[in-house]
């Protein structure tokens, strides 16, 4: 046949012979090796004479017009004739369809591409396509790996943060048959300022796990990152005062909010508890009060502030959980010194009109929370006057849970990992890339 409709097959380094159409509809199309390529040895790149007959390969490619044709290559196999080559007997390969290859590896990049950037899992594109999962898998790995790079750049603020990997739930040990619950958690470290999204994942949430991964670093690389960024945990701080001596410790601001909702939540469960000797109800003025009381102050108008003081006196004699909710508010009026750049006396004063209050009231929940707040004061005034945060490990995390429910949960922690990090970097994949094209 003429060179036209191997243009339009246009697979590097054969040539189109025929094409049929079965009786089912489908397209066979016969093709050859291109003369440029016949008799190549693809270990030593001489031409042999000496062949030794034919084989047919059945190479599967991407899809072209409506539907995939069936490639049929009719090949011959050689003898190399190059004295110093170590490779005897060889069947011809071309660019297009290297050596083994039963899946063209254009097709292999765009079942890939399905995976990655289609958010697709192995199996489902590899079984739409009709091929082996580890012929998707593999090629993945050679691609992801490649682009990701196994040492992170410069870090400037380094994010920490827990991620709970799959349910907690009962399992069977598979060695002793004893039913354990099992609840694993993984350690997601990102980079907060800089462009290269999560950096790892490791496995469990200990100081030893993260405190081992900074081991691998080498000593440059650690001493680029000036601030970590973690929830308040007393365990990533103690591996971050270990590992990186030099960095400062900055505790996210959303998760003291947080702790102090959560001990108002648990003194209007006290209150109600002693009061009504019950747990609370529907009904009961402080339970509807619940989301007004989380709610933030300046959201509420006065009447409604005054409304809900009045209806709480009744249900709440020693005003205990009024006190929890100005003590919250007085923790909040401190954080958000973070609107107006972190002035020190501000910060100051507002502090110190939390912890009189505080101390004032005897509350022993109120108590714990400023006792709380004391131990991480200092990570929490830098949170104020850089402005530094947490929320994109929180987006990460949200990345993590999306692609473990692509995947139907992943079998190894390592495909797992791969397959975040190529999705929580994927933007600025995609720039530094565009960037490229632009100069060239
Ligand atoms: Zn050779």
């Amino acid at each position: 046949m003429h060179h036209g409709s191997s243009l339009l097959l246009d697979l590097d380094g054969v040539i189109v012979e025929s094409v049929q159409r079965t009786v089912e509809g489908s397209r066979i199309v016969q093709i050859a090796t291109a003369p440029e390529w016949v008799g190549m040895c693809p270990q030593c790149g001489q031409k042999s004479t000496r062949s030794k007959g034919w084989v047919t390969t059945r190479p599967r490619d991407v899809q072209v017009g409506p539907d995939r044709p069936l490639l049929v290559w009719r090949k011959r196999k050689w003898l190399c004739t190059n004295t110093s080559c170590d490779r005897k007997v060889f069947t011809e390969s071309t660019p297009g369809v290297p050596s083994r290859a039963r899946v063209t590896p254009r097709a292999k990049a765009l079942l890939v591409e399905a995976v990655l950037d289609g958010d697709r899992s192995v199996s489902a594109v590899a079984g739409d396509y009709g091929c082996a999962w580890h012929t998707v898998h593999g090629h993945l790995v050679v691609v992801a790996d490649a682009a990701l790079g196994d040492e992170p750049e410069p870090v400037v603020v380094l994010g920490i943060d827990e991620t709970r990997r799959g349910k907690a739930k009962w399992e069977t040990c598979p060695e002793t048959g004893e039913r354990r619950w099992v609840d694993r958690w993984d350690t997601g470290l990102v980079d907060l300022t800089g462009d290269q999204g999560l950096l790892a994942q490791v496995n469990g949430r200990t100081s030893a796990v993260v405190i081992d991964w900074f081991d691998a670093r080498d000593e440059t690389w650690k001493a680029q990152i000036t601030h970590v960024a973690i929830d308040m945990s007393t365990v990533y701080a103690k591996a971050v005062r270990e590992a990186l001596p030099h960095a400062q410790l900055v505790v996210d601001r959303f998760h003291l909010v947080k702790k102090a909702n959560e001990m108002v939540d648990t003194v209007r469960r006290r209150v109600t508890q002693a009061e009504r000797g019950r747990r609370g109800r529907k009904s009961d003025v402080e339970w509807i009060n619940r989301r007004r009381l989380l709610r933030a102050a300046e959201r509420l108008t006065d009447e409604q502030r005054s409304t809900l003081f009045e209806k709480l006196t009744s249900a709440d004699p020693h005003g205990d959980i009024a006190a929890a909710w100005i003590a919250k508010e007085l923790l909040r009026d401190v954080l958000r010194c973070t609107d107006r750049g972190g002035l020190r006396h501000e910060i100051r004063d507002r502090l110190y009109r939390f912890y009189t209050f505080c101390a004032a009231c005897r509350v022993p929940e109120i108590g714990k929370l400023a006792t709380t707040v004391s131990a991480w004061q200092e990570p929490m005034i830098l949170a104020i006057t850089t402005g530094l945060s947490n929320a994109r490990s929180e987006g990460y995390n949200r990345i993590v849970k999306h692609v473990g429910r692509i995947a139907f949960g992943f079998r190894t922690p390592e495909n797992q990992r791969r397959r975040v990090r190529w999705a929580c970097t994927r933007r600025s994949r995609r720039v530094a890339s565009s960037r490229r094209q632009c100069h060239c």
